[in-house]
Formats: C-alpha cells, sequence, structure tokens
C-alpha cells in the first residue's frame, strides 16, 4: 500500500491530527538516518508507525558526516573485523539495488611513504577489505600504483618521499538527502513522519508494571504539548539518547559519548587530483573527499561537552586539518582557501558504567552499534555508523517488537529500495527527451535525477506548473527554484534552514552559504505556506541569524553574507 510518500509541509495540520489521535504500534524518536530508518523498517513490516524529529530530518548528526557508505578501512587494524564486514555489504547493497541514485563509488588514493614496510601492510589489508564484499562487487577491486602512477592521479601530492600509491574503492551520498528518502520510503509504506515535534516525556502504564505507552510532545512551531500513544516507543536520538532515557526516569545498559568531527570544504581546483584522497594522520585518518566542485576534508576526532545542538568548529581543528592537509600536498591550503567549516558529533557508545570505555580515546572506541529495552515498551539503539543505519534499524525494531506477544514479520528492508531508485536504469537515458518534454537544459534533468533519481519528474511538474521555477536559485549552482517549491510540497521544509542547509546544500557549498538566495526562498516557500511579508522577512532572518552564528563561531568571516541578505529582507 505504497503511496509516493509526500510529506506535504502544507498539510501539518492534518498530520498533527493524526499523531495525536491514532494508537500506534511503534512510536520513533528522532529523525536521523537511524530514526528514519527505523521507521522503514516497521512500516514495511505491516506495522504502524509514527516518528517524532524535535528539529528538522538529518539535523543532528545525519547532515554533518563525511558522507561516506564505506567499510571503514581503519578499523581493520582495530580487528573490528564484523562491522567492517557487515558495513561493506551494506555498501554494496545500496549501491547496487536499494539506491543506485544517491549512493555513487567513489576511488581513493593512499599514498605511500615507507617502501618496504607500508606497501605489503596496507595491500594486505586491502586484500582483505575486497575480500569481505559480498558477490555482486559494483565497486572495482583496489590497485596498486607507482609514484609516477599516483602522480599522475593525483598531482597536488608532493613529490618528496612518495614511494607509491594504492587505490581502492568506497561509495558516497549526500547524507541528509539520503535520511529525508529513507523517511519518505517509510511515509510511503503510511508511516506519519513530524518534524520540529520534541518528545518532552515519555508516558508509562499505571497498571504497575509502568510500560511505555508513548510519548508526550511539543510542537515546536507552537508550543502546543499532546500525546503520541504507542504500543512501544523506539529512541533513535544519537548524542541526545541519555537525554531521553532521563524522560522516562530509565538508565540504559549504556551511556554515549560524544565525539566531535569537523570538516573543511575548499574548491576543487584548490587540490588538483582526480581521484579522492586518504592519508595517515598521527590519531587516525584524513580524507580528501570529492564533492561536486569541492574537497570535503577531514576529519576530527575530539571529545565532546558542550551545546548538542549547535557543535561548532574551533580555529584549531580548523588548523589542525590545514596542518596535516598540507604534510602531503606539494601546493599547501590555506586559510583564504576554505569556503565553509562544519562539525558533528559521533554517538559513540560507552558500556562506561563498568568504568569500561571512559579512559579510552574516542578514535579508539567501538563505532558498532548496541540496543536496550531499558523497560518494558522502550527500546533503544546508539552507535553504528550511517553505513549500517538498515542494520541497526532492524534490530532496534526487532528488540521494540519482541515484547508484542504477537507474530511480527521480519524486517523486509534489504528488498525495499528507497523512493526514486526503482525504474532508474529507464529514466536515465530519458534525459534529452524529459529536458525537451519540460523545456529545460539536459543539465538540469541530470542534476535532479543525480539528486531525485526517478521522482525528478515531480520536481519537473513544479516547472510545468511554473515556469519561473526553471529558474536556477544561485548563480554558479546547479539548484533549480523548482526545488524549493518542491521541498515544501514533497520534503516536509518548514523554514529556510530546512532548504538551504539539508534539501540544497548550499550552506557548505557556497562561501556565502547561500544568504543571497535567502530572501528568495523565502518567498518561494512563503507563497505556498501562506506566510505574511513579515513572516517572509522573519523567516530570512531567522536563517541569517543562524549563519552569522555559525560563521562567527568558526572564526570566519562574517561580516559581509548576513549584511548582504539582511539588505535582500528589506
Ligand atoms: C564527523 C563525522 C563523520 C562521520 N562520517 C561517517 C561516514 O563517512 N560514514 C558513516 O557511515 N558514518 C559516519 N559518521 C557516523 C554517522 O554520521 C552517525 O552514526 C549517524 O549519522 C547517526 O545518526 P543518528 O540518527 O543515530 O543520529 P542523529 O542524526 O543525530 O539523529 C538523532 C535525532 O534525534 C533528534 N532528537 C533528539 N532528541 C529528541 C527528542 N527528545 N524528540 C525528538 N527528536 C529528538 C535530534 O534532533 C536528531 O535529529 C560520521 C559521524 C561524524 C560526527
Amino acid at each position: 500500500m505504497a503511496s509516493n510518500g509526500a510529506l506535504d509541509a502544507r498539510d501539518r495540520g492534518a498530520l498533527l491530527s493524526r499523531l495525536a489521535t491514532e494508537r500506534f504500534d511503534v512510536l520513533v524518536i528522532g529523525g536521523g538516518i537511524t530514526g528514519a530508518g527505523a521507521a522503514l523498517d516497521a512500516a514495511s513490516r505491516g506495522l504502524r508507525v509514527a516518528l517524532v524529529e524535535a528539529r528538522d530530518l538529518a539535523s543532528g548528526t545525519s547532515s554533518r558526516s563525511s558522507k561516506l557508505i564505506h567499510g571503514g578501512l581503519r578499523y581493520l587494524e582495530q580487528f573490528d573485523f564484523k562491522l567492517v564486514y557487515e558495513a561493506l555489504r551494506e555498501r554494496d547493497l545500496l549501491v547496487s539495488k536499494l539506491a543506485p541514485h544517491l549512493v555513487r563509488p567513489v576511488s581513493f588514493l593512499y599514498p605511500l611513504y615507507k617502501k618496504v614496510v607500508e606497501r605489503p601492510y596496507v595491500g594486505a589489508g586491502l586484500v582483505l577489505y575486497d575480500s569481505m564484499e559480498g558477490t555482486r562487487r559494483p565497486v572495482p577491486r583496489h590497485r596498486h600504483l607507482s609514484a609516477r602512477g599516483a602522480l599522475k592521479r593525483a598531482p597536488a601530492l608532493s613529490p618528496d618521499r612518495l614511494a607509491g600509491a594504492m587505490i581502492y574503492y568506497d561509495a558516497q551520498v549526500d547524507d541528509a538527502r539520503y535520511a529525508l528518502t529513507v523517511a519518505r520510503t517509510a511515509a510511503a509504506h503510511r508511516a506519519a513522519i513530524g518534524t520540529r515535534l520534541t518528545a518532552v516525556g515519555l508516558l508509562r502504564s499505571a497498571d504497575g508494571g509502568g510500560a511505555v505507552t508513548g510519548a508526550r510532545v511539543r510542537d515546536e512551531e507552537t508550543g502546543r504539548v499532546f500525546d503520541v500513544s504507542a504500543e512501544a516507543v523506539v529512541v533513535c536520538a544519537g548524542v541526545w539518547t541519555d537525554l531521553v532515557h532521563e524522560l522516562a526516569g530509565v538508565r540504559a545498559g549504556y551511556r554515549v559519548r560524544m565525539s566531535k568531527g569537523v570538516h573543511i570544504v575548499v574548491p576543487r581546483a584548490a587540490v588538483d587530483a582526480n581521484t579522492g584522497m586518504i592519508v595517515r594522520t598521527e590519531k587516525s585518518v584524513l580524507f580528501f573527499i570529492p564533492w561536486r566542485d569541492y574537497w570535503i576534508v577531514g576529519t576530527t576526532d575530539t571529545d565532546f561537552a558542550g551545546d548538542r545542538a549547535e557543535p561548532v568548529a574551533t580555529e584549531a581543528d580548523i588548523e589542525y586539518i590545514l596542518s596535516a592537509a598540507n604534510r602531503v600536498l606539494a601546493r599547501p591550503l590555506t586559510r583564504a582557501d576554505v569556503i565553509a567549516v562544519y562539525a558533528g558529533l559521533r554517538p559513540l557508545i560507552d558500556l562506561g558504567s563498568s568504568g569500561q570505555n571512559g579512559a579510552k580515546p574516542t578514535t579508539k572506541l567501538s563505532r558498532e552499534h548496541v540496543v536496550d529495552t531499558p523497560v518494558p515498551g522502550l527500546a533503544s539503539i546508539a552507535g553504528g555508523k550511517f553505513t549500517t543505519y538498515r542494520l541497526m534499524a532492524r534490530d532496534v525494531v526487532d528488540a521494540a517488537v519482541a515484547g508484542f506477544g504477537r507474530e511480527v514479520p521480519g524486517s523486509v528492508t534489504d528488498r525495499v529500495p528507497l523512493l526514486g531508485a526503482d525504474g532508474l536504469v529507464a529514466v536515465q537515458p530519458a534525459a534529452g527527451r524529459l529536458a525537451e518534454d519540460y523545456g529545460v537544459p539536459r543539465e538540469a534533468v541530470e542534476h535532479l535525477l543525480g539528486r531525485y533519481g526517478t521522482l525528478a519528474v515531480e520536481v519537473l511538474e513544479e516547472i510545468r506548473a511554473d515556469s519561473a521555477l526553471a529558474r536556477p536559485l544561485a548563480p554558479g549552482h546547479p539548484y533549480l527554484r523548482a526545488e524549493v517549491a518542491y521541498a515544501v510540497r514533497y520534503e516536509g521544509a518548514l523554514h529556510v534552514e530546512d532548504v538551504l542547509v539539508r534539501r540544497t546544500r548550499l550552506f557548505i557549498e557556497s562561501a556565502d552559504a547561500g544568504v543571497p538566495v535567502a530572501a528568495e526562498v523565502s518567498a518561494i516557500m512563503g507563497r505556498l505556506l501562506g506566510w505574511s511579508r513579515r513572516r517572509r522577512a522573519a523567516e530570512t532572518r531567522r536563517y541569517l541569524e543562524l549563519v552569522a552564528a555559525e560563521h562567527v563561531l568558526a572564526g570566519m568571516d562574517a561580516g559581509s553574507a548576513p549584511d548582504l541578505a539582511l539588505a535582500a529582507a528589506r
């Protein structure tokens, strides 16, 4: 009974009344990749599902990752074979079957500096890595390169001490778009997905057992509080997990330790290479990840204890990344190359009530996940990786339904392609025809196919209805105005931030963070959502304040961008 899974922001009233009146089998708290995955897992087993997210879908860690769908080469060194094995199989499933429109292979060059020792060591690791793949093999095997071969692919590398390189393959994804697409696919299976709804309490049965029977939820748009009832509550709150456990007054068998990871974004031209790169650092590794016209370079891994909602990069984080990058580059990157910086928090598992992990550095903590059911009716999960979200979702839903006392089918998500994947092979070759039919350039259609798969046609329909939406949103960027309207009508965008930070990625892809087009975004959204002139200006200002705060905290030039947009909002 799948529908098109539209998360239409204009239908929020109907959604809220559904949440307040229906009795659900499973209520998921948290709309990152884990929560979206759990909602899809449960809904595709035929259960009645609701999901509440305190801010926007993927606004936590799930929009701030390295955006790799990978086994994690470095976890082999930590003998985390199970994690690597599972992650590689998931990678292959996503690339070949579940989300080929969103998850794409990417190559990484691993430069070698110690001729005799390093090549056999890294080579053996890559043989093991490749051998853990499934039978599908949607990405090529690794290869050895000479120093000359390495410099041909990556002239940006300094030839000093370079002894050769290896090339291996993983995959990459727009993390926020992926999480959103999983949530939409859950909605296509009738899940009720609500954003800007914070779980502020957990409901407990009065019959002595104290089982959790739902959650008290605050609508952040209006302040209204209401209850959502469910047979089981599933907590997928990432670094907020301990806080949600506290709402129920329960202590789970694990705690979440936060580790901050920072990335910088630099223009593609700043690093001359036709492949991604991975280089060793003292404590871990540093990635150069190709990202459209940019490189994402990172990351750091440090304990964190500040504001979970807005972790920010410090000057020291940025300097660390620049200096680690410059150790291998012929032309050093400077602060002037950095067009954006973002920080995210890894929700790492600490079984430290027993003191087990307390003293370990965060780089050494396992990336595996843990599921717990601290009281009847409550299952919670944390840890893990974006790559393994589907397995995490399966495990936490299994734990939640174990207490139902009736037969519930097992997980089927390994056979449920995400929205936009079905029929992709037949739509891709039709790009030229679609361009003609809708009167847009072929590159625009290709851009849309790369972001929405077969759903690109829905975006094109926005253009058919209003040809002004065919225009680019921001000069020098591929996004179309139609994508703003689509974000409201199909992707649940409620504020300008949702569109500029996560539905599009202008926030990290543009040195001005998309500020000059914030007023235009607000105008397009406002027409659909019935915003007054005053409200449109307020929504634009809200985005500027966010950018100003992030830029100031990250020590970037905060002056120009917000001023520009303030002018635009007038
Ligand atoms: C720097 C960095 C790089 C990474 N790179 C990779 C990578 O390349 N590949 C990979 O596989 N993994 C990577 N990871 C790990 C991966 O990003 C995370 O494991 C994953 O995104 C966590 O998702 P989540 O849904 O558990 O948490 P989140 O995305 O944080 O989602 C939790 C959600 O719960 C919501 N919430 C909290 N409290 C409440 C409440 N009371 N009511 C309602 N909602 C609530 C929050 O608003 C949030 O949206 C990286 C992580 C970091 C930090």
